[in-house]
């Protein structure tokens, strides 16, 4: 038994923080808590808004929500294990983006969360302080919005959950200032009526560039989905939409292709990933965030010089939610002693041994976060140092199958009902049209 609590701060209120408070909040003899979230509400990028730009408190917008996103994976697998869907026979299995949040919210209210949290918090800055034991603690720096009242506490450990879907990567493109067409990234993008009768060209075909083409297409006139991929996407697209490589230059309203073509656009959408920020982190905790990627960091989650920092949400083409049950449950292992890190010379050989590997089988330093195929073992990996659950199986089969789905039929995988039976075995089921 510690002599004095664990002081623990959580820095955000999406998925990530909630899901980390409901852990370390169940072991109040060990820690205190308190997750600080700068907006009046829970549930992070889940929160949709009208506003693009700043919100009430003239911050800028967090969320990148838009108006009629459905999910892109199955609620059955995005569920966390501790808390699957009610009604879940109800609802479709790709659900709307407001029944998530709601899901969320309930999330928080059963696990009684919000007496740890402090909303409408700014942290504006986090120190490291080295005592003379040679033990890193953290001073944060936070401001009450509402009263504008300034505080700093100390904590013994941070957790970081801010997120990394709010700052855009913007690649550079010749001939851009004299564009005078719209130009928006993803994170600003709402509704696609917003683009009736118009030519719209998208750069990026990952999971928002597709998805954004397909709505935009029943109102825009013309969409060409641009990208670089090594080949186009072998799916039945709308008529309006035509693939094109990526762009190589922009003269007045003009965009020219890389191989040699060109179109007149009206609006420019950038659906280009974003970037990893932490804004308030004390240059002496000394990440780099280039490539899109964050070091230096073991197993995706810890800071190799300093024990007591974690950073959650760094991998992606994951199963978030599922994730990140696995991962505060881990790092939960690491504070009370249960999993023992090896030293920081140990984690950067293991990280650079595993980047190494990676590069050479071609992979780009930009893309080592997208964990992919990857996931399972890493999930199999940290359950199994803390002792708890795995995912089942079932849940990799329902990813693999529902990912098929998608690469045969982008317009129609989100009309497939999955049910669980067993932690193997599952059916799937036709809604409507697929
Ligand atoms: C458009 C879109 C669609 C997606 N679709 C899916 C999907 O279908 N399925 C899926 O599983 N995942 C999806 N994702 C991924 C999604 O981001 C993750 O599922 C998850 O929501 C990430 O949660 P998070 O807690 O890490 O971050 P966020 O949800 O971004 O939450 C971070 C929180 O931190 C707060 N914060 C930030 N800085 C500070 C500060 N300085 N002080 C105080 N508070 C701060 C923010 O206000 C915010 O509430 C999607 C993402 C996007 C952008």
């Amino acid at each position: 038994m510690p002599i004095s609590k664990i002081r623990i701060a959580i820095i955000g209120g999406g998925v990530a923080g909630l899901i980390v408070a409901r852990h370390v909040t169940s072991r109040p003899e060990f820690y205190s808590v308190c997750l600080f979230e700068q907006t009046d509400e829970i549930g992070g990028t889940w929160v949709y808004t009208d506003e693009t730009e700043f919100d009430e408190n003239q911050l800028p917008v967090h969320s990148s929500m838009y108006e009629n996103l459905r999910t892109n994976l199955p609620k059955e697998i995005m569920q966390i294990p501790d808390f699957p869907f009610k009604d879940s026979e109800g609802l479709p299995s790709f659900v709307h983006h407001s029944v998530i949040r709601q899901y969320l919210v309930d999330y928080a209210k059963h696990f009684n969360l919000h007496p740890h949290m402090k909303l409408q918090t700014l942290v504006n800055h986090v120190e490291p302080e080295i005592l003379s034991t040679g033990e890193t603690i953290w001073l944060v720096t936070f401001t009450d919005l509402r009263t504008k009242l300034v505080k700093t506490k100390l904590f013994d450990v941070v957790i970081l959950c801010n997120g990394h879907y709010t700052v855009g990567h913007f690649p550079q493109i010749q001939g851009i200032e004299n564009f005078h067409g719209g130009i928006i990234h993803s994170h600003q993008y709402r509704k696609p009526e917003n683009y009736a009768g118009r030519k719209v060209c998208i750069l990026g075909a990952s999971w928002s560039g597709i998805d954004i083409a397909l709505e935009i297409s029943k109102y825009g006139d013309k969409i060409y989905l641009s990208h670089n991929l090594p080949q186009p996407l072998d799916a039945t697209l709308p008529k309006n939409i035509e693939q094109v490589p990526g762009v190589k230059s922009i003269c007045g309203n003009t965009f020219f292709f890389r191989d040699g073509s060109f179109a007149e656009i009206d609006d420019f959408i950038f659906c280009t990933g974003y970037e990893f920020t932490y804004p308030f982190l004390s240059k002496k905790v000394e990440i780099h965030t280039r490539d899109n990627h964050v070091e230096p960091i073991y197993k995706h989650l810890i800071h190799m010089k300093m024990k007591n920092l974690f950073f959650m949400g760094l991998p992606t083409i994951v199963v978030p939610f599922p994730m990140f049950h696995i991962q505060a449950q881990y790092i939960m292992g690491i504070l009370e002693g249960r999993v023992k890190l090896p030293t920081p010379e140990e984690m950067k050989e293991d990280f650079e041994r595993e980047k190494q590997s990676l590069l050479d089988s071609g992979i780009p330093i930009r893309h080592i976060n997208k964990l992919v195929d990857r996931q399972w073992d890493y999930y199999d990996e940290i359950a199994a140092a803390v002792h708890v659950p795995s995912f089942p199986p079932v849940i990799k089969k329902i990813y693999n199958y529902s990912n098929k789905m998608r690469e045969l039929d982008l317009m129609t995988y989100k009309n497939y009902q999955y049910r669980i039976i067993d932690s193997e075995n599952f059916t799937v089921s036709c809604r409507k049209g697929c």
